[in-house]
């Protein structure tokens, strides 16, 4: 094959079989293999293309400025017509960042192989998640071992004390290292519950019974940190389709950040209200607000603006991922505007459902 490469033809060309099909065996495999979504390419022993799938054509032709893909098969298929397995990883830049992973091996003999394949995978998102997953284990890592650090550390202190005021204080800090462990694990539960989709089936529920049942017991957090609590009374008529649950923690969720992240004095306004067909329910602070550049991140796991600030006041980091996937799985959304230093709202929008049976 080495001196025939060429028979491969560039990416995007059509390749009509180089061997007569007089039955149309080849046609009907080609056709066949069209139905798969990874690429194929078989040719015969002088490197002439027999078969070349319609996901190939696609692969290759998706980064037609990429001559680079074109040569790589060429080059795969005359190393197997050579007797040898190849694989490698393409990492293409144009027109997007793509990454395919390609591979060739011999057919008949090793010794003198009848003719080669080739086959091609986009394992573009593959990666991506690949390199999602890694980082999320290795920020949970991370978050595991801040309170076990504080823990055992609060234990050896402890081990040996006999000051009684010293062992209530030592006493009191490792209670709440262990309820923030406790917090983050349960945060971690629900989130891989909700991203796995376990979520149970959403049923019509008033939306005034969900935002009662999600500020139960906020007044007097908020009071604790001399933060006014606003709740607007919701109309009666408000109904979405949605797990009770999750969308009253969703809410209280974002309650919760709201007083923590306000200053004494400040003061924190539940609203929900109907706007054209979504239900829009608004969570408004006059607290330290979020930065531009993080307003977008601030969704993904353990993403804090301000690291220091969150460990202080009890955060896992998990709260608002939790919120963006029960929108989501709701078939809504959330958004924030916020501005440094005045403020932030944030809105979870729904879709309207009809009346039910709640009687929330
Ligand atoms: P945490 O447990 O740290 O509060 P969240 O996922 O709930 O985790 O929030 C992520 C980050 O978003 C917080 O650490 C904080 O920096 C920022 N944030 C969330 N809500 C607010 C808010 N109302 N005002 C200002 N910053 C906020």
């Amino acid at each position: 094959m080495s001196a025939e490469p060429a028979a491969v033809p560039p990416s995007g060309a059509a390749a009509p079989p180089a061997a007569p099909d007089p039955l149309g065996l080849l046609a009907l495999l080609t056709e066949a293999l069209d139905h798969t979504n990874q690429g194929v390419v078989v040719c015969d022993d002088q490197g002439r293309v027999l078969l070349r799938n319609a996901q190939c054509a696609r692969l290759l032709s998706a980064h037609s400025g990429d001559v680079l893909a074109a040569n790589a098969l060429e080059a795969a298929l005359a190393r197997a017509l050579s007797g040898q397995d190849h694989a490698e990883v393409l990492d293409l830049y144009s027109p997007t960042r793509h990454t395919l992973d390609l591979r060739a091996y011999p057919l008949g003999e090793r010794s003198r192989p009848t003719g080669a394949v080739a086959l091609v995978d986009d394992v573009t998102e593959l990666r991506r998640l690949e390199a999602v997953r890694r980082d999320f284990v290795a920020n949970l890592s991370h978050e595991l071992k801040t309170p076990l650090g504080a823990l055992s550390l609060l234990a050896e202190t402890l081990d040996g004390e006999d000051d009684p005021e010293v062992v209530s204080r030592l006493t009191a800090r490792l209670g709440s290292e262990a309820r923030r462990f406790s917090r983050l694990v349960d945060d971690l539960l629900d989130l891989s519950r909700i991203e796995a989709g376990g979520t149970g089936t959403l049923v019509p529920v008033r939306l005034a019974g969900v935002v009662d049942e999600a500020v139960e017991g906020f007044g007097d957090t908020a009071a604790a940190r001399g933060i006014t609590l606003h709740i607007s009374p919701v109309e009666s008529g408000i109904w979405v389709a949605a797990n009770r649950r999750d969308l009253a923690s969703a809410i209280a969720n974002l309650v919760d950040n709201a007083i923590k992240y306000s200053e004494p004095g400040g003061s924190v306004t539940v609203k929900a209200e109907q706007h054209d067909h979504l239900a829009c329910i608004e969570v408004s602070d006059q607290g330290i607000g979020v930065p531009k550049r993080d307003q977008e991140r601030i969704f993904e796991r353990f993403y804090r603006v301000d690291r220091a600030r969150s460990r202080w006041t009890g955060g896992t980091g998990l709260g608002l991922a939790i919120v963006r996937h029960v929108a989501a799985y709701h078939g809504g959304d959330v958004t924030l505007t916020s501005a440094e230093g005045q403020g932030s709202t944030f809105t979870i929008r729904l879709p309207l459902s009809a009346g039910g049976a709640d009687n929330g």
